[in-house]
Parts: C-alpha cells; sequence; structure tokens
C-alpha cells in the first residue's frame, strides 16, 4: 500500500511541478512517519524514501535508536528547550525554531556534541494556523540574525503550516507569505536556501508557491491511528 500511495503523490508532485516550471531535484519528499511504527518505516525506506520527519521528541529518540540507515531525520514539530537533548543526536533539520531562546540552546546543545545543526524557523503565516512561529518581520529578522551569530547553528530556512481549510487562496496565501519572508531577509543579506511548506492537504499548492520541503504524512501512510 505505502508503494503505491508513494507513486501517487510522485505523480502529483511532478504535475505541480510541471505547472510552475520547477525541477523535481529541487524538493526533498519528507515522509512524516509519527505514530507510524518501525516497520511501516523501514517499508517507506525500502521503496527510496529518504528523509523522515517525526514531531514528538521522544518519539524521534526512540524510532533514531532502532531505525538506522543512509536517511536523514527531521524534526518537525514544536520544540520545548528540555526536550532539545532528544532529538540533537538524530535531527539532521530541526524545522521549528520559534524564539531566540530556543535557538541559544539548540546551539548549546549542539556544542556540547561538536554538531553543526541545521535549523529552520518557524513561521506563523495565519491566524488560523498553529499557535507556534514568529509573526512579524521584526521577529523573524532578529532571530535569523541571532541564528547566524551561533558557531553550532547553520540556518537553512523557513517553515510554516498552513490552516486545516479546503480555501486555496488562504492557503497560497500562507505559501507566499513564507516565500516573500524568506525574500524579505535575502535583501539583508541573509540567502537561505529551503522553504518547507506543505502536507497531504495543500502540497501541490505549496510546491507551486516555492517549496522545496514537503513533508507528507496521510498521503503516504494512510489515516494515522492514535491509539
Ligand atoms: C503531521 C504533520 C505533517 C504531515 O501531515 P499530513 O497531513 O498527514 O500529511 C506535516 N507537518 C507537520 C508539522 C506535522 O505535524
Amino acid at each position: 500500500m505505502i508503494a503505491e500511495n508513494l507513486k501517487k503523490v510522485e505523480e502529483k508532485i511532478a504535475n505541480a511541478c510541471i505547472n510552475c516550471g520547477r525541477e523535481r531535484s529541487l524538493i526533498k519528499l519528507i515522509a512524516v512517519s509519527k505514530t507510524q511504527p518501525v516497520e511501516r518505516i523501514e517499508e517507506v525506506l525500502d521503496c527510496g524514501i529518504i528523509h523522515l520527519g517525526e514531531n514528538k521528541a521522544q518519539e524521534l529518540r526512540d524510532k533514531s535508536e532502532i531505525v538506522t540507515g543512509n536517511f536523514s531525520w527531521h524534526f518537525i514539530g514544536h520544540l520545548q528547550s528540555n526536550k532539545i537533548k532528544y532529538v540533537i543526536k538524530s535531527a539532521e533539520f530541526i524545522h521549528s525554531v520559534d524564539s531566540i531562546k530556543l535557538a541559544e540552546e539548540i546551539n548549546l546543545k549542539a556544542e556540547q556534541i561538536s554538531k553543526k545543526q541545521k535549523v529552520l524557523l518557524e513561521i506563523k503565516t495565519s491566524s488560523e494556523a498553529t499557535k507556534f512561529g514568529l509573526e512579524t518581520e521584526k521577529e523573524i529578522l532578529e532571530t535569523a540574525e541571532f541564528c547566524l551569530t551561533q558557531k553550532n547553528l547553520e540556518l537553512t530556512g523557513l517553515m510554516t503550516m498552513a490552516p486545516y481549510s479546503d480555501d486555496e487562496q488562504l492557503i497560497r496565501k500562507c505559501f507566499s507569505s513564507l516565500r516573500e519572508m524568506k525574500e524579505m531577509l535575502s535583501s539583508r543579506g541573509i540567502t537561505l536556501s529551503e522553504l518547507s511548506m506543505g502536507m497531504t492537504n495543500d502540497f501541490e499548492w505549496a510546491i507551486e508557491e516555492g517549496a522545496t520541503m514537503i513533508r507528507i504524512g496521510t498521503a503516504i501512510f494512510g489515516e494515522r491511528n492514535y491509539n
């Protein structure tokens, strides 16, 4: 089932790329494996997936001790300072830096294990979306500038979540405003490569708006079972 689902997702990615004249190779497909058991993660890896996303710190720690191989873990959930220790070893990317304080703490933990930690800033692009994320240009610029001063952080991009909605205009607006924030930073001399945006319900729009990382769970694994 996973192989078939992936094939459908890849077809949609290909179509979205054609619609906007972008190359497939510019987009990292992150299979969001939260709540999925190890067997299903191994199945998705067997299908050629090389990026896995988790949103709970201890769950990432536990799975990363069992599932190893030639792929990258992405931490995509809200991160509390006291849980950085669970993700610092395994996460190649932390997508959810939403304060200077958190950036500072991640830098400290990364320093302790001599790692340069790749991070993205989480941006709140709509009032309906999640509670977390930086909002104003000032906040975003200050946090980005702070990250650049930290020796053990590598600021690679911006991340957002669109609200759960079927309003295409509203969702596209979130994605385009993330792209505009990246352009704003670029005009201030801060060049970032990644835009992490797009989930099962909206990844085609995200690709058309410039996503370089899409985070897909349900369309790959099927509905999640939280029990
Ligand atoms: C769960 C999750 C996803 C994937 O959601 P789907 O709708 O299942 O594709 C993407 N990003 C984040 C931050 C998530 O928590």
